[in-house]
């Protein structure tokens, strides 16, 4: 099944069962909702109607929502499942169906237009929380039960799992997952799912929106309770098509193959560090084409820094595995083809697309040209003195002073034979980010750290996440 023939087999199904088909929002959140930088999940653009705000167009939605989260950016590569930019299907009731029928709209689902053995499908349970005043969510057990999941494949899972929030505020209430057991070829016996392991794939979150989460850190009932889920599309690719990861799917591996042509290496071919370069460059550049396409500019602030960040991190990849500079427009392109036809925003602003991935490419790559002479310097100065490595001062007044990567430093470094005093570089980077927090001298700050703790529990990006990372403006 193409990832497109998925999109439509999910949507079909919520259509049939009295659900009203919404196009996908853009990735740039509304503007009254200050609460999050980018959207992260498919209920972001419906939250006036969850929160009551507004009238929703029917009490039974669906659609399938472009989302971005900044923070599984250092993850891409690394699992085989987290991408930045993914789509993710939803269907959600507007205080219609609650706990019962979303869980039998997903277990129907499942198996029926998805073919999955229900003995390979396992589901977690919000198992409570005392600082929430909440005990575990029997009657999402006892729904499980009801369908047939037997007791031993329904776990119990902490808030930092199974309580989902849109972000530091906002609806949000405990939620039920499915996974699917992919098998001890993916890891133990030991394994369970809500545990960060490969062997049991989330695909799907069901959340029992019934709070709103407030800026003092209190819960309060929304207007009525209500279902907002979430099914990975590009997850659901990987399982539907038979391959081990989302980069083997239809939507990457054109992306995949750009980057084996581009750089002259192989993917898969025994070799981690290029095939996590053309995991990540395969990711972001399609991350930063839809970023663009919605009308984010690279910035030192904000999303704007989001992009720059992707950017910056696909331009080293990309040096790092051979690849001739300009290379980043030529993406695009395959982001369109692959992409176009089902968000055609892609090409209508290609032209915008390809002007800001060139200009970006061609400025970061003068920074590092002068931060290799730089490091040159450097490190004929630390030989010449015969100390034993780059002292943590100079590689972070190249990282700070001059936006040089840390990493290329250290890599460079070590091609010279030279070290790098990186525990001293890591004690400098956390004392900046020390100093550029407010001082907590009133209530509010604690709140907003309180908020940020939240946010980051719950998997979400925080309105604080911008702002850690625009004092390491220049850094990648
Ligand atoms: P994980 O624990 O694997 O990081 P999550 O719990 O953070 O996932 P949710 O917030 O529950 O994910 O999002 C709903 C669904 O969206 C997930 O069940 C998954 O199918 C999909 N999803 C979440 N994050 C990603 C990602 N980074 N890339 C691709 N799909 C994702
Ligand atoms: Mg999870
Ligand atoms: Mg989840
Ligand atoms: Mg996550």
């Amino acid at each position: 099944m193409t990832s497109d023939e998925i999109r439509e087999r999910f949507l079909s199904f919520f259509e049939s069962r009295d659900h009203k088909r919404l196009p996908s929002g853009s990735l740039v959140p509304a503007e009254h909702d200050p609460s999050v930088l980018l959207t992260t999940a498919g209920m972001h653009p419906l939250k006036p109607y969850f929160q009551g705000r507004e009238k929703p167009p029917h009490h039974r939605l669906t659609s399938c929502q472009k989302c971005f989260r900044t923070p599984d950016i250092d993850q891409i590569g690394l699992t085989t499942r987290h991408l930045t930019c993914f789509e993710m299907l939803g269907n959600f009731s507007i205080g219609d169906y609650f706990k019962a029928d979303a869980a039998r709209f997903a277990w129907e689902l499942s198996l029926e237009g998805f073919g999955f053995n229900p003995d390979d499908i396992w589901v977690t349970v919000f198992e409570g929380d005392e600082e929430l005043g909440l005990g575990p969510d029997q009657e999402a057990i006892d729904i499980w039960l009801e369908i047939g999941v037997p007791r031993e494949r329904i776990v119990l899972c902490p808030r930092s799992e199974n309580f989902w929030q849109a972000g530091p505020t906002g609806p949000c209430g405990p939620c039920s997952e499915l996974y699917l057991d992919r098998g001890l070829d993916f890891g133990s016996e030991d394994d369970l799912p809500g545990g960060d392991n490969e062997r049991f794939l989330e695909y799907w979150n069901l959340v029992f929106m019934q709070f709103e989460q407030n800026p003092v850190g209190t819960l309060t009932p929304l207007p009525a309770p209500s279902i907002d889920t979430g099914l990975g599309l590009n997850r659901m690719a990987l399982i539907q098509q038979g391959v081990t990861s989302i980069f083997e799917t239809d939507q990457f591996v054109p992306l995949i193959k750009v980057g084996e042509e581009l750089s002259g290496k192989q993917y898969d071919g025994g070799d981690e560090t290029v095939d996590r370069a053309l995991r990540i460059l395969a990711d972001h550049t399609r991350g930063m084409s839809f970023l663009i396409a919605d009308g984010v500019v690279p910035s030192n602030e904000d999303r704007g820094y989001v992009l720059r960040r992707l950017m910056r991190r696909a331009i080293v990849q990309g040096r790092r595995i051979g690849i001739e500079p300009g290379f980043l427009p030529k993406y695009a392109q395959v982001v369109r083809e692959t992409m176009g036809k089902a968000y055609p925003e892609l090409i209508e602003h290609a032209d915008t697309v390809d002007m800001w991935l060139a200009s970006e490419e061609e400025s970061f790559n003068r920074t590092l040209e002068q931060g290799m002479k730089l490091l040159e310097d450097v490190i004929a100065k630390t030989k010449a003195a015969g100390e034993e490595g780059i002292g943590a001062d100079e590689a972070f007044r190249l990282h700070d002073t001059f936006g040089f990567p840390f990493d290329l430093t250290l890599e460079l470094a070590a091609e010279r034979g030279v070290g790098v005093d990186a525990a001293g570089f890591e004690r400098l980077m956390e004392r900046q980010r020390e100093n550029s927090r407010p001082e907590a001298t009133d209530g509010v700050v604690d709140t907003r750290e309180q908020l940020r703790v939240f946010a980051s529990a719950a998997g979400a990006p925080s309105i604080f996440t911008g702002y850690e990372t625009t004092e390491q403006a220049t850094a990648v």
